[in-house]
């Protein structure tokens, strides 16, 4: 069911089957022209979910734009299948190449070295990949985005919404700020219950610094009513931007401490020995897409700790290993 949450605003609770995230929240926006604010997977149970809630409110698509936060499928999944002719699908300018491109083998064929260097078994890697890992995740390749610059402002339904910029989770994650209301549009920039996941990405080579910043611009906005892409709010907005500020500076204590004790090791064994929110007896039991995750979040802090001298790595045989940054030679 569609929940209205403001003057023309609906919350349309869109279910992520057999993911951690559980939901998704998409933002309606009714007016002469409406806005949607995410759409979930390109799957059944959310593409159900979806027609459903916007066909209770009369949501009329020959008049609805999209805005998508951010690259990820769970944002964008059903972008080309909601798209009526004459409407926009709108992206950053900076994730509309990104998600093109992710849509190719190599990128993906990238990603494979890139996780194999950094200490990810190949059996793991073929097993959670198979051939062609591509055409898995993007069934149907999409490019008909609109792509938006930062600062931007959008007007539906009597709310101004600013584009704001807010790199770290995606190189091109936006949120859309309604000044005179004090709303903000997370995307998954903050999320209450979870921390957003923060990994590497080739074009932002210190994710977590990134998102550190992005962090600081929307802490520094009034804001009375954040609306995050997942789950419920709990507490206050400034508040949450500092609980996950301490997460990751006490994650990057563990990463230098872990360093410390048996320099040398991998990304992945780094990742292993952190302590991870997921009911498991071990590392060697974790599901093979939980582990790909943790060892993005291990590589974001490792690179974070890299880029400001306090660690270094070596490679031998096609593998990186890290150590203090005191083991100079
Ligand atoms: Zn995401």
């Amino acid at each position: 069911m569609a929940e209205l949450i403001g003057e023309n605003l609906y919350r349309l609770d869109i279910p992520l089957p057999e993911s951690p995230l559980k939901n998704l929240n998409s933002y309606l926006i009714k007016g002469e022209r409406n806005l949607l604010i995410d759409t979930g997977f390109r799957q059944e149970p959310c593409r159900r979910a979806m027609a459903e809630q916007l066909s209770e409110l009369r949501v009329d698509m020959d008049r609805t734009d999209l805005f998508l936060t951010h690259l990820h499928t769970d944002h964008t999944g059903l972008a080309q299948e909601l798209l009526r002719p004459g409407c926009r699908a709108m992206l950053s300018e900076v994730d509309v190449p990104l998600l093109i491109h992710s849509q190719s083998e190599a990128y993906w064929q990238d990603n494979f070295d890139a996780y194999l260097k950094e200490g990810f078994l190949r059996t793991e890697l073929r097993e959670l990949w198979g051939d062609n890992p591509a055409w898995d995740i993007h069934p149907v390749p999409f490019s008909g985005y609109t792509p938006v610059r930062d600062g931007a402002e959008l007007r539906y339904g009597g709310y101004r919404l600013k584009c704001l910029l807010t790199p770290g989770h995606t190189p091109g994650h936006m949120c859309l700020y309604e000044m005179d209301k004090k709303m903000l549009f997370c995307g998954d920039h903050v999320l209450y219950h979870i921390s957003p996941n923060i990994t590497r990405w080739r074009s932002m080579p210190d994710a977590l610094g990134s998102y550190f910043k992005s962090l600081e611009l929307v802490s520094a906005l009034k804001v009375e009513t954040p609306l995050p892409a997942h789950r419920a709010v709990e507490g206050g907005f400034r508040e949450r931007v500092a609980q996950l500020r301490a997460h990751h500076e006490s994650r990057l204590q563990n990463t230098l401490d872990q360093v410390g004790r048996a320099p040398g090791q991998t990304a992945y064994e780094i990742a292993g020995g952190m302590d991870w929110d997921i009911r498991c007896r071990s590392w060697e039991d974790f599901p093979l897409t939980q582990k790909w995750f943790a060892v993005g979040e291990a590589l974001s802090h490792l690179d974070y700790l890299v880029v400001r001298g306090r660690l270094l790595y070596r490679e031998a045989e096609g593998i990186r290993r890290y150590f203090p940054a005191s083991d100079q030679v």
